[in-house]
C-alpha cells in the first residue's frame, strides 16, 4: 500500500490498482482528495504491471460531495474537471465501487469512470440544487446521457438520490455486489480486462439524449410539472437548460454551457442565501454554554399528553422514527378520535406510495393510548399538549412530577405560556423545558427548544438531540411571550390589520407576500390555522383586533367553517376574496374615522416585513435567540419564509440596515405607533455594521 497523499492510498491487487479515499467523516471531495486520486491515477496508469483501476472509499460512505468548508475559497488545483478529465481518459479501465452515498462530486466521479459497481443499499444523487447551484463537473451532461433526460431531469432539479436497485435498473450502475466492495471491484475490472472490454466512455454515448433531441415538449412538460414547487428559486432553472445543452451540443460544448449556467448561479443572490441556511441549520445546535459532550439521557420510550390537534402529530414524529410512544388523554372519546387522525394521516402518505401498509401498522403499533396518567411511569421524555390554560398546565405538571422517574425529561408544547411558571408547579424544574413543535406538527420541521430559567444543561441537551433524532431542526430560544417565531409574527400580524383598514385588502396583502415567496399570507394562513384560537387568546388577555374579532363573531373561523377573511368553496382550499368581509373592513374603517388610500405594493411588503426585522434585534438584544441566523432558520422551517431569500435577518442584511433604520423612521413620522427602532438596531446602523457582523 503506498499513500499518495494524507487522502488517498495506492494498493496493487495483481493486474489491479486499488485507489482508497480516506477523508472521514464522508469522504468529502477535499483539495487532497482531488490531488491524491490524480496522483494515484497517474502512478498506475504509468505502471506496466497494472491494467486496470479501482476507485473505492473507506469508511462508512463513497464521497459524499464537494468540502463545504472550501466554498467561497479560490479554488486550488487540480479542479474536479481535471480529474474527472483524467479519469475517463485513462487509457486503462477504471471501476467505481460504490457503498453509502455517492453525491454530487462523488457521484460526478463514478460518471467519470468506465464502470460502476455498487452495494445494495448505496444510493446516487445530485443534491447541488439544494444550495442553489447545479452539478458544475459534467454531472449535468454525463447524467441524462446515461438514465435518459426525464430520469436526469427529475433527479438534478430535486435534488433527491435514487438506491443502488433503481440506479442498476437504470444502467447507472452495472453490478450490484455483495461482501468486501474493493474486493468486488477489482473482481468487476478482472473481468472486463478478462473480456477485452473497449472502455466505456459515457461522454460518447448519444443514444438516450438523441432520443429526445428535436422535441422541446419533454422540457417544456417538465418545467410545467414542476413550476410550482420551484417558484422563485433559480437553480432549477438552470438545470433545465444545462440538461438541454447535453442533448443539444457536443460534449465539450455542454461542459462549457454548464460551466456558465454553474457561475452563474453561484454569484446568485439566491444560492447565497441558500448556502448560508445551510450552514445556519448546522450553527443552529450549538449552544455556547451547552457543549457537545454534555451528557444527555438515552430515550426509549416517550408520552405525550393530549391527543388534540398537537398531540397526535408529536406523537407520530416518534412513532415514524421507531420510538414507541403512549399517549395519555382524558376519556377514551378524546383518545379515539386523536388516534383516528392519526392513522388517518398515515394512511394517506401510505395511498401517495410514501408508507407501505405494513409501516402504517407498524408505527400505529408503537402509539399506545391510554387514559391511565401511570402509564407515563417509565417513559423517559413526555412532551405536554393538552389545552392552553395555565391552570391546566400546572395542574398536569404537577402531576406528572409525581409519576414520572426521577430523570426524565418534562415537556410542553405551549405557545404562549411561561415555562418558568409551569415549572414551578413541579418539584424538579431543571428537568423543565419547553418543546414547541409547529402545526402540522408530524410535518413542520421547526422546533423552538425554550429554555426555562431553571432547566438543566441535560434536559437541553437531550431535547436537542431528540428534536433531531425525530427529524426537526430544533434550534434553542428562551422564554418571552411566544418565544421566537410567533412573537415576531404578532409583529407582522398588527401590520396587516392595519394595513387593511388604511386600504388594502387582504387579498391585496396576502398577494404581497406570496410574490415575495410564502407559500401563502398572513390572512389565508389565520383561515388556515383557524381565527378562533387567536381570538380566544384575545379574549383572555383583554386584547382587542376590531376586524378579526367582528368576523369570528359572525361564526367565520376560517377554513374549517368554510369561511374567514376569505371564502371557501367546499372540498377547496382556494381563498376567494369575498364582498362581506370587504363590506365589514369599509365599515370598521369608517367607524375609526380612517382615510382609506391605495397603499403600494412595496409599503405593503416593508410594513410586514421590517417590524420583524426590528422585533428580531429586539429578541437578539434580550438574548432570546442565541445568533440572527437562528431566528433565520426559524423562520425557514417553521413560517415559510422563501428559503432563497435566506431569513429576515440574513434579507434585511442584504438590503443594508440603514435603509431598514430610515424607512422605519419614515413610518414612525406619520405617526403610527410600534416603528421605534431597537437600540440594538440602532447601534448596527451607527456603526456601519449588519446582523451578520454580530
Ligand atoms: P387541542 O385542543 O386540539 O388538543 C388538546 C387535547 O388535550 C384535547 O384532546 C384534550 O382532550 C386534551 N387534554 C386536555 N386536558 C388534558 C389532560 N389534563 N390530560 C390529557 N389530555 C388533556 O389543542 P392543540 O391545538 O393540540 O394544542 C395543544 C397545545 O399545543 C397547546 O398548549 C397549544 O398552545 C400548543 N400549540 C398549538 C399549536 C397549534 O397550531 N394548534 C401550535 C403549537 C403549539
Amino acid at each position: 500500500m503506498t499513500a499518495i497523499t494524507e487522502f488517498v492510498d495506492l494498493d496493487r491487487r495483481g493486474r489491479i490498482a486499488v485507489l482508497t479515499v480516506n477523508n472521514p467523516p464522508v469522504n468529502a471531495l477535499s483539495h487532497g482528495v482531488r490531488l491524491g486520486l490524480r496522483d494515484g491515477l497517474r502512478q498506475a496508469v504509468a505502471d506496466p504491471a497494472l491494467g486496470a483501476i479501482v476507485i473505492v472509499c473507506a469508511g462508512r460512505t463513497f464521497i459524499a460531495g464537494a468540502d463545504i468548508t472550501e466554498f467561497g475559497k479560490p479554488p486550488k488545483e487540480p479542479g474536479l474537471h481535471e480529474v474527472l478529465g483524467l479519469i475517463e481518459t485513462s487509457p486503462k479501465p477504471v471501476v467505481a465501487a460504490v457503498h453509502g452515498t455517492a453525491l454530487g462530486g462523488g457521484l460526478e466521479v463514478t460518471l467519470a469512470c468506465h464502470w460502476r459497481v455498487g452495494v445494495r443499499a448505496a444510493r446516487f444523487g445530485l443534491p447541488e440544487v439544494k444550495l442553489g447551484l447545479l452539478p458544475g463537473a459534467g454531472g449535468t451532461q454525463r447524467l441524462p446521457r446515461v438514465v435518459g433526460v426525464p430520469k436526469a431531469l427529475q433527479m438534478i432539479v430535486s435534488g433527491d438520490p435514487i438506491g443502488g436497485e433503481e440506479a442498476q435498473r437504470l444502467g447507472l450502475v452495472d453490478e450490484l455486489v455483495d461482501g468486501d466492495l474493493a474486493a468486488a471491484g477489482v473482481a468487476y475490472a478482472e473481468r472486463v480486462l478478462a473480456e477485452q472490454r473497449p472502455l466505456r466512455k459515457i461522454r460518447d454515448m448519444d443514444d438516450k439524449t438523441g432520443a429526445v433531441r428535436g422535441t422541446p415538449e419533454v422540457f417544456a412538460e417538465f418545467r410545467k410539472s414542476v413550476a410550482r414547487q420551484t417558484r422563485g428559486f433559480r437553480a432549477p432553472e438552470n438545470c433545465i437548460k444545462a440538461v438541454e445543452a447535453a442533448v443539444a451540443l457536443p460534449f465539450e460544448e455542454g461542459l462549457k454551457r454548464e460551466r456558465e449556467l454553474f457561475l452563474e448561479l453561484m454569484s446568485s443572490a439566491e444560492s447565497k442565501a441558500q448556502r448560508y441556511i445551510f450552514f445556519a441549520e448546522r450553527e443552529a445546535a450549538k449552544i455556547p454554554d451547552v457543549p457537545p459532550d454534555t451528557p444527555t439521557l438515552t430515550i426509549t420510550k416517550a408520552a405525550v399528553l393530549g391527543a388534540g390537534t398537537m398531540g397526535g402529530g408529536i406523537a407520530m414524529n416518534f412513532a415514524s422514527v421507531g420510538i414507541p410512544v403512549t399517549v395519555v388523554e382524558v376519556n377514551r372519546e378524546a383518545l379515539d378520535r386523536g388516534l383516528g387522525v392519526v392513522r388517518k394521516n398515515y394512511e394517506a402518505t401510505a395511498s401517495k406510495g410514501r408508507l407501505t401498509a405494513a409501516d402504517v401498522e407498524k408505527r400505529m403499533g408503537l402509539i399506545q393510548g391510554t387514559t391511565d396518567f401511570g402509564a407515563i411511569a417509565d417513559a423517559d421524555i413526555v412532551i405536554e399538549a393538552v389545552f392552553e390554560e395555565m391552570p391546566i398546565k400546572k395542574e398536569v405538571f404537577a402531576k406528572i412530577d409525581k409519576l414520572c422517574k426521577r430523570d426524565a425529561v418534562l415537556a410542553t408544547n405551549t405557545s404562549t405560556l411561561d415555562v418558568n411558571e409551569i415549572a414551578s408547579a413541579t418539584a424538579r424544574p431543571e428537568s423543565v423545558i419547553g418543546m414547541h413543535f409547529f402545526s402540522p406538527a408530524n410535518v413542520m420541521r421547526l422546533l423552538e427548544v425554550v429554555r426555562g430559567a431553571k432547566t438543566s444543561k441535560v434536559a437541553v441537551a437531550t431535547a436537542m438531540a431528540v428534536g433531531r433524532r425525530i427529524a426537526k431542526v430544533p434550534v434553542c430560544v428562551g422564554v418571552c411571550y411566544g418565544f421566537v417565531g410567533n412573537r415576531m409574527l404578532h409583529q407582522r400580524g398588527r401590520e396587516a390589520e392595519k394595513l387593511i383598514l388604511e386600504g388594502a385588502l387582504p387579498q391585496q396583502v396576502d398577494k404581497v407576500l406570496y410574490d415575495f415567496g410564502f407559500p401563502m399570507g398572513p390572512f389565508a394562513m389565520g383561515d388556515l390555522a383557524g381565527l378562533d384560537v387567536g381570538w380566544r387568546i384575545r379574549k383572555g388577555r383583554g386584547v382587542k383586533s376590531p376586524v378579526a374579532d367582528r368576523i369570528c363573531e359572525l361564526g367565520r373561523f376560517g377554513q374549517k367553517t368554510g369561511a374567514g377573511y376569505f371564502r371557501y368553496e367546499k372540498g377547496d382550499r382556494t381563498p376567494r376574496p369575498d364582498p362581506e368581509v370587504e363590506k365589514l373592513i369599509l365599515e370598521v374603517a369608517r367607524e375609526q374615522g380612517i382615510q382609506r388610500r391605495a397603499i403600494p405594493e412595496q409599503e405593503i411588503l416593508e410594513r410586514l416585513l421590517y417590524p420583524m426585522v426590528n422585533e428580531g434585534a429586539k429578541i437578539l438584544e434580550e438574548k432570546i435567540a442565541i445568533r440572527a441566523s437562528d431566528i433565520d432558520v426559524i423562520w425557514i422551517y417553521g413560517y415559510g419564509w422563501p428559503v432563497y431569500r435566506g431569513g429576515p435577518m440574513f434579507w434585511a442584511d442584504s438590503i443594508g440596515l440603514k435603509a431598514v433604520r430610515d424607512r422605519m423612521r419614515e413610518f414612525g413620522r406619520r405617526g403610527a405607533e410600534g416603528w421605534e427602532p431597537a437600540t440594538l438596531l440602532d447601534r448596527l446602523v451607527d456603526g456601519g455594521k449588519g446582523f451578520r457582523d454580530l
